[in-house]
């Protein structure tokens, strides 16, 4: 078992959703927590990156920076998604080679797995098949960062992890609509529908896609566990294990916000990959499940998101 006891661990990207997450999971760890923010390192760029780890020199890295967003804001901005993911690990996987990092865990995403991939998705199905055109930008540069990561251990040895969470939700979620995945979307939109007294609420897309949703403490918790017991170059899904159709999901919101009004769907609106369930037999037998359950997890967001409402994103 990897210990942090001790260890300088650096959270790259730790103003996101993820990032944060992590940082709130490793203050009930013996560690020194560091963080940098993009006005001091952008980590698109190698050379304030470089200096910074010559001074701060992390033992431990999670690597949760990037440029991240729903299906509208990857269709909008493929070059942004594909060239600033692609920047980023670059930079941050060279520099952990380069400054002696002794472990690192990536997180990948399970969008890039293939659009018509076995349900649930095993890990052996990447690079097995087309992806789903919508967000293929960030997939692409996704991959690059997983096998960076493997070709990392192969040539020299490093210590580097991968890891591939489900859709994720919760505190310091994104609610702007133009870059908004599904669940904090419907969560504002539902909200603002019920306080303007709107008689329906249009859900995009056809309502049938299948999501599985992960909440950001169980993501950060599973993380934790990863970096301390998992130490080869498979890639592990986190996920919970059961999905819900966005119908479901969008009935389930609205009994939580207390909306009274009718659901319709705008099928103008893509539906994106049909069904991305993530197989989490890896991660079962590397000793963790997730503990949030989704109608708790989304209530909770949704108080989250009362209390933040003047400083959402
Ligand atoms: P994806 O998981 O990469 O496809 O990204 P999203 O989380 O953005 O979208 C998931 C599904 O929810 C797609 O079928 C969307 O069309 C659907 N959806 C329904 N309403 C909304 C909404 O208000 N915002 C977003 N982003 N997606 C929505």
């Amino acid at each position: 078992e990897f210990d942090l006891a001790g260890r300088r661990v650096w959270v790259a990207g730790h103003r996101g959703m993820a990032g944060s997450a992590i940082v709130r999971r490793l203050a009930t760890e013996d560690c020194e927590v560091l963080t940098v923010g993009r006005e001091e390192v952008d980590l698109r760029d190698p050379e304030p990156l470089d200096a910074w780890m010559a001074r701060r020199r992390p033992d431990v890295v999670f690597m949760a920076a990037g440029t991240v967003g729903g299906i509208l804001a990857n269709d909008s901005r493929p070059a942004e998604f594909i060239r600033d993911n692609v920047m980023i690990q670059g930079n941050v996987i060279h520099a952990a080679w380069r400054h002696g990092v002794a472990k690192m865990l990536l997180l990948g995403s399970s969008c890039i797995y293939p659009k018509l991939a076995v349900q649930p998705i095993s890990e052996e199905a990447l690079l097995t098949g087309p992806l789903e055109p919508t967000n293929q930008w960030y997939a692409v540069a996704k991959i690059a960062g997983v096998t960076m990561a493997q070709a990392y251990r192969a040539q020299y040895g490093c210590d580097f992890i991968t890891a591939m969470p489900t859709n994720l939700y919760g505190p310091g979620d994104n609610f702007n609509l133009d870059a908004a995945h599904v669940l904090p979307a419907l969560i504002r939109r539902t909200h603002e529908a019920k306080v303007t007294g709107a008689a329906a609420l249009t859900v995009w897309g056809s309502g049938a896609p299948q999501r599985e949703f992960l909440h950001v403490d169980d993501l950060a918790d599973a993380a934790v566990h990863l970096i301390k017991v998992h130490g080869t170059a498979e890639p592990v899904n986190i996920g919970t294990g059961t999905d819900l159709s966005i119908r479901d999901l969008a009935e389930l919101i609205r009994g939580i916000v207390g909306f009274e009004g009718e659901l319709r769907f705008d099928e103008t609106k893509p539906d994106g990959t049909p069904r991305k369930l993530l197989d989490v037999g890896r991660l079962t037998r590397l000793g963790w499940t997730a503990r949030i359950g989704l109608a708790d997890g989304v209530a909770r967001t949704y108080r989250w998101f009362l209390e933040n409402l003047d400083r959402l994103r």
